[in-house]
């Protein structure tokens, strides 16, 4: 089956409104970049709404993170509905950075995806293995627990995104093989179908995420069943991000 790539930026902390001149430039080339791709920027949750005005229609724009109730006393939390609400199209859960700094378990995440689902965001679930479970050989083990426990029962190709992130790999520079990589994704891609029959399985879109830079971007998202990345720091420079946009394979 034939998915559409989607290149994800994930901004995290980072981004002031005078950084809104990157978002420009990814807007102006988007006509370009986004033929034939999905693209999308999570700046940080004070830029939304200016960044929403800047890219317009051919770049959405999403969230970092959700909290599973719609509202409430939750005091600095946002809900996938205030997201909805500034025009967000999707939201990132279970980033391994809020797994680490926030100690959010796979029952966590799966209450914000299908608080993403309630608000009518696409939910990018984020899972991957440390350095440890990788040395330790249990890579595979880890991503079927973590797919069997974030992602909600419900999925599609249209309410979820998954994200392949090994967590030695973010932020660090160092990514993982080439073999790895597709063995990973080649799992993930049968975990999905076992779990949500052939053609929802098959529409899932999967990226890979860690340390894509637009050095690496056009061998990684070469691999099969890599539908697009989930892209940190190189999605900040919007040269980066729009040459890791075209080094995309698309269709
Ligand atoms: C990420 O934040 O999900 C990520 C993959 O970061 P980086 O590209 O900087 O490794």
């Amino acid at each position: 089956m034939k998915r559409r790539p989607l290149i994800a930026g994930n901004w995290k902390m980072n981004g002031l409104l005078r950084q809104l001149t990157e978002l420009q430039m990814i807007a102006e080339a988007a006509g370009e970049i986004g033929e034939g791709r999905d693209l999308l920027i999570c700046p940080p949750a004070t830029i939304l709404s200016a960044s929403r005005g800047i890219l317009g229609q051919k770049v959405a724009i999403g969230g970092q993170d959700c909290h599973a109730a719609p509202s409430g006393a939750h005091t600095g939390d946002l809900s996938a509905e205030m997201l909805a609400d500034v025009g967000a199209r999707y939201v990132i859960v279970g980033h391994s950075e809020r797994r680490a700094d926030h100690d959010e378990d796979d029952a966590a995440v799966r209450a914000k995806a299908e608080a993403a689902w309630r608000a009518g965001l696409v939910a990018i679930v984020c899972i991957g293995e440390s350095e440890a479970q990788r040395e330790a050989g249990e890579t595979l083990d880890v991503l079927g627990a973590q797919v069997a426990g974030s992602v909600p029962d419900g999925a599609t190709g249209a309410n979820l995104v998954l994200a392949y992130e090994p967590v030695w790999a973010i932020g660090t520079g160092r990514t993982a093989a080439v073999e790895d990589i597709a063995d990973a994704h080649g799992f993930l891609r049968r975990t999905l179908v076992e779990r949500l029959g052939e053609e929802r399985g098959a529409a899932v879109r999967i990226l890979y995420g860690g340390s894509v830079k637009p050095g690496n971007a056009a061998e990684l998202l070469a691999i099969d069943d890599v539908d697009g990345a989930l892209v940190g720091g190189a999605s900040l420079k919007a040269d980066d991000f729009i040459a890791i946009c075209r080094a995309t394979p698309v269709g």
